[in-house]
């Protein structure tokens, strides 16, 4: 009886032990998900403080910034520059469009504020004959203000063909229903989709493809760190903040596209 007293006895501290054990195991466990997601969060946060409000307004040069990357002619109807993740990325999708027999060639890529600045004045003074307003709203049918415009990013790529009806017909609807079924896989998103059912901005643009895994953070970066104080150094830049250029436009994208970013946050 003695010996099964000191047997039970020994077994209920053995028991407690392991118990404890357990329960340290547990709260290590928590300790290190809680570090890893500090850690994500804090990388996060760094990467993002290295995105600079002159980066996500275009006031930079990219053809001497070394993350960008002068693509090869092979894939562009001209001289292109991209982020280099997101050339990788074109690269990898390009090569699957060939396979299908599609070839996808890319026309437009990053422009950063100087540029787009030329193509926007270059407008302004081709509606001159319309009021203020009105001339700011025509060139925004497709065109951005310079220090909104999603090219300034290295992410975004006008594919194949600057109108919509080309798309909609032949070898254009071949070429844009592959996109649609296969860019998402490579991190490409179509911003511009048709316009209503929730979104502003820019008309329909079958052509222009965005990287979201990067676009998606200078887009946070651009909401919490410009203001329209910083839109401005171009002709007609004074409308930015009567025409709603950030809510309308730098935001007008397609719902999926901003539903889809808040989830990856
Ligand atoms: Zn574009």
């Amino acid at each position: 009886m003695k010996n099964f007293i000191l047997l039970a006895s020994l077994f209920i501290v053995l028991h407690a032990c392991n118990q404890k054990k357990t329960t340290l195991k547990q709260i290590a466990k928590v300790e290190t998900k809680v570090a890893v997601a500090k850690k994500t969060d804090s990388s996060k946060q760094q990467q993002q403080q290295r995105i600079t409000k002159a980066f996500v307004l275009g006031k930079f040069n990219y053809k001497t910034d070394t993350s960008f990357v002068k693509a090869n002619a092979i894939y562009t109807t001209k001289t292109i520059y991209l982020k280099n993740t997101v050339y990788k990325a074109f690269i990898a999708m390009y090569n699957h469009a060939k396979s299908d027999g599609i070839t996808l060639k890319m026309v437009s890529g990053t422009r950063n504020f100087y540029e787009q600045k030329a193509i926007w004045e270059r407008k302004w003074h081709k509606y001159a004959n319309l009021t203020p307003i009105k001339r700011a709203k025509k060139i925004l049918e497709f065109s951005s203000m310079p220090t909104t415009s999603r090219h300034h990013w290295g992410t975004d790529i006008d594919i194949n063909n600057l109108n919509n009806s080309y798309f909609e017909k032949g070898q254009g609807k071949t070429e844009y229903d592959w996109l649609v079924n296969n860019a998402n896989k490579y991190g490409f998103y179509q911003v511009y989709t048709t316009k209503g059912a929730g979104r502003t901005g820019y008309n329909l643009e079958r052509w222009h493809w965005s990287y979201l895994p990067l676009s998606s953070q200078y887009l946070e970066v651009y909401n919490t760190s410009i203001s329209y104080q910083d839109i401005n150094g171009f002709k007609g830049s004074k409308l930015a903040e009567s025409l709603n250029i950030i809510t309308y436009y730098v935001n007008g994208i397609s719902e999926q596209i901003k539903l889809l970013s808040a989830s990856k946050k």
